[in-house]
């Protein structure tokens, strides 16, 4: 049995069946499974020492702050990032929308500049789209080039003084590309321009260095990098810290309160008012621990690039109309002419395999290529030839 084998087994929903058929997961670029050491862990905080974090002086409540921030140092040495520089969140989408109002609301001004590409998740696109509405901001949507990454002819001429940000996903949910961050990051930074990193697809499935990236904005989901929901983390260089203030306000984020006047924390406390998601956090750390302990990055990338040309191969073969990139990391996202994609979702739901249809929460990108839903097939650690080989059996009986 090979590694890869072998992190098979540690995902205990593989091994039930659907509709009597073995389950096969193709869905993982909209949620990871989790190992059983990672529901372990939770189950551990909730069934023997839950306490709040940051409040406690007995011993659970101290066990609880230890590994809440544990958790913290895990995150921060996973991206190459220091440990005030992690803010807990609750999720992409959360921490997207926290940099709009911790960051961007108070350093933009009416002509100012945010750019995107055209295949942003609507959780990088809304929030810009909103807030350069309220605060009459222009908004500019760079183009995807034939292979699917970002289009550097336009990028380059859109860059001028007026450009404050440039939030960008870092491995495209439909296509599967990997934009080359480096030069993005270096290209903005010389018009004086922040660079936000859309990490949700690309944390799970190669290192990131946030310091090797120079960007200065980061965000993921803990629940894509095998961790449960609700957790998430956003990344603010240091020397950005008293750029941002506190958009939501309450419990722990402050040294002093008084009727008059408050204090507020250091980062990154004063932007994690309230109750966090303890077990969420603590459940993140387990999932860190677990990807240390048990992935490389470099055989993934090898195995997940083997199981997409598997898959295109045979779709092409079979008259399908392949949308996602052929340098796709992960993704593989296709239609039928005839064929609804909803109708092959449940096709292959009566099969036990499990894939994504509709537009992916990329609607204005679907809309350009005249496709109103595609389907989508998202490879992990547990995924094998053998399933992409019976899904292809499958869907040559469609
Ligand atoms: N960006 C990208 C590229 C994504 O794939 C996703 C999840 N589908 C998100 C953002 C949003 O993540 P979440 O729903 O966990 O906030």
């Amino acid at each position: 049995m090979n590694n890869l084998e072998k992190i098979r087994l540690d995902f205990p929903i593989l091994s039930q069946k659907i509709q009597n058929n073995p389950f096969i997961y193709f869905d993982s670029a909209a949620t990871a499974l989790m190992p059983q050491e990672v529901l372990d862990g939770i189950v551990a905080y909730y069934g023997s020492y839950k306490a709040n974090v940051d409040r406690g002086l007995y011993d659970y409540a101290e066990k609880t702050t230890k590994m809440y921030e544990h958790t913290r140092s895990l995150v921060a040495h996973f991206i190459h990032a220091l440990p005030e520089e992690i803010i807990f969140t609750s999720g992409t989408t959360d921490g997207i929308n926290k940099i709009a109002r911790m960051w961007a609301i108070h350093n933009l001004c009416a002509g100012d500049e945010i750019i995107v590409s055209s295949i942003e998740h609507h959780a990088n696109f809304l929030p810009w789209q909103q807030l350069a509405q309220e605060k009459s901001l222009i908004l500019t949507i760079i183009p995807v080039d034939q292979d699917g990454f970002l289009d550097m002819k336009f990028f380059y001429a859109a860059l001028s003084e007026k450009t404050k940000l440039v939030a960008i996903v870092h491995t495209s949910n439909i296509l599967g590309t990997t934009f080359d961050i480096e030069s993005i990051v270096l290209a903005a930074h010389q018009v004086g321009a922040k660079v936000l990193l859309d990490a949700a697809q690309s944390i799970a499935h190669q290192k990131l260095n946030v310091q090797q990236m120079g960007i200065d904005f980061l965000v993921f989901s803990g629940h894509k990098l095998y961790g449960p929901t609700g957790v998430g983390c956003l990344f603010i260089k240091k020397t950005l810290h008293n750029e941002c203030f506190p958009s939501v306000f309450g419990g722990s984020m402050v040294y002093s309160a008084g009727y008059e006047e408050s204090f507020w924390k250091n980062a990154p406390y004063c932007f994690e008012a309230g109750t966090p998601p303890i077990a969420q956090v603590i459940g993140l750390g387990h999932a860190i621990e677990y990807v240390q302990k048990n992935i490389n990055f470099d055989e993934l990338a090898i195995h997940e690039k083997t199981l997409v040309a598997q898959a295109v191969i045979g779709l092409q073969n079979l008259g399908f109309t392949i949308v996602s990139s052929q340098y796709s990391s992960h993704v593989v996202t296709f239609y039928d002419q005839q064929i609804h994609a909803h109708d092959i979702a449940m096709y292959l739901n009566s099969y036990g395999i499990a894939v994504r249809a509709g537009n992916h929460c990329v609607q204005p990108y679907h809309e350009k290529i005249g496709v109103d839903a595609t389907v989508r097939l998202s490879f992990s650690v547990y995924n094998t030839v053998q399933e992409v080989a019976y899904f292809l059996q499958v869907m040559a009986e469609l």
